[in-house]
């Protein structure tokens, strides 16, 4: 089959012929249509992060495809069935996370296109126990970049413990922010969307932002304490420490910043200010099975819609170039 991987880091793609999988006990092979690009694969690419990924590796954690064979005791999904591949590829399912339905902090978990070959090719294989069932009825390239994008801007949202008719900021408008603030606005919330491009203001303001900041003409923190008083949650999403400064700012008294994004830098915190204004900072990491359950059905149900263009998986390198440049206006998704 035909793959996109990772031989080094830093060195491009090779797309190349590599060997079927084989699916074992509990397992399903999935017969990829399409596979949304992720800025971890990014970072993947590039061996960015502290915990490195295998190598070679098949990037890809929002791949789509129909099931084509079932291993041996698979009774939750059948060929035929549409099914996603997410980050969380797989987790114990006996720690005290997985035993408390937080299994996106298993210390065991695999992560797909990552610690284990994605969905930058033909064919994946994945535990029939983790896919995620897609709803029926949906475009498989246009629902994608819910399985990262949505979930994770989805279950930030819901830890945010923001309520409907509170302000909530969006720090970043790209690949996760653009859906992000459609989640926000379909949760009852109201949304300021803070970017540095004017075109993606005007992307946000189509979806429903309430109200769009441009960082770079105006300071994003005065302007949203003068014009809300604060926000109850600011979702940090955005690439930049300076954009997750200003997201800590934006929140009013006992209000949550909640860390997406993932810089490199370290967030340094006013202790006097989180003390005295109550301040919670928290971190979130995708979403569990039930989270991506209702992150598809928003989607499934309209609410949620990516703005999406497609590539082929041939044109991957180029596709990185352009995030690396900021030049993406929402989502790509290689087709295949
Ligand atoms: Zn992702
Ligand atoms: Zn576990």
């Amino acid at each position: 089959m035909k793959a996109a991987v990772v031989n080094q880091f830093n060195q491009k793609l090779e797309i190349k012929e590599v060997e079927k999988p084989r699916i074992e006990r509990g397992e399903v092979l999935v017969k990829i249509e399409a596979c949304g690009v992720c800025h971890t694969d990014l970072h993947a690419a590039h061996g960015d992060w502290p915990v490195k990924p295998k190598l070679p590796l098949i990037p890809g954690h929002e791949g789509v495809g129909v099931v084509t064979e079932v291993g041996e005791g698979v009774t939750n999904i059948k060929v035929g069935d549409r099914v996603g591949i997410p980050w969380l590829f797989s987790a114990c399912g006996e720690c005290e996370y997985c035993l408390t339905g937080r299994e996106t902090l298993c210390p065991d978990q695999e992560n797909g296109g990552y610690s284990v070959d994605g969905a930058y090719a033909e064919f994946c294989k994945a535990p029939a126990n983790y896919v995620a069932k897609i709803p029926e009825h949906v475009d498989p390239v246009e629902i994608a970049p819910i399985l990262c994008a949505g979930v994770t801007t989805y279950k930030a949202l819901k830890v945010s413990e923001a309520k409907p008719g509170d302000w909530v900021a969006i720090y970043g408008i790209g690949g996760l922010g653009h859906v992000a603030l459609q989640y926000a606005k379909a949760m009852g919330f109201n949304v300021i969307a803070v970017d540095i491009q004017d075109e993606k203001l005007q992307l946000a303001a189509k979806l429903g932002a309430d109200i769009t900041i441009n960082g770079m003409k105006v300071n994003p923190v005065e302007a949203i304490l003068e014009r809300v008083g604060g926000v109850q949650a600011s979702i940090s999403v955005a690439v930049t420490k300076k954009a997750f400064e200003q997201a800590y700012q934006s929140v009013k008294r006992g209000g949550t910043l909640v860390v997406v994004g993932l810089p490199h830098d370290n967030l340094p915190i006013p202790i006097f200010d989180t003390v005295l204004n109550g301040v919670t900072v928290r971190g979130s990491i995708v979403g569990t099975r039930k989270d991506m359950q209702e992150a598809l059905e928003f989607a499934a149900q309209g609410k949620v819609k990516t703005n999406i263009e497609t590539a082929s998986l041939q044109s991957i390198n180029e596709v990185f170039e352009k995030m690396e440049q900021g030049q993406i206006n929402g989502r790509i998704v290689l087709t295949l």
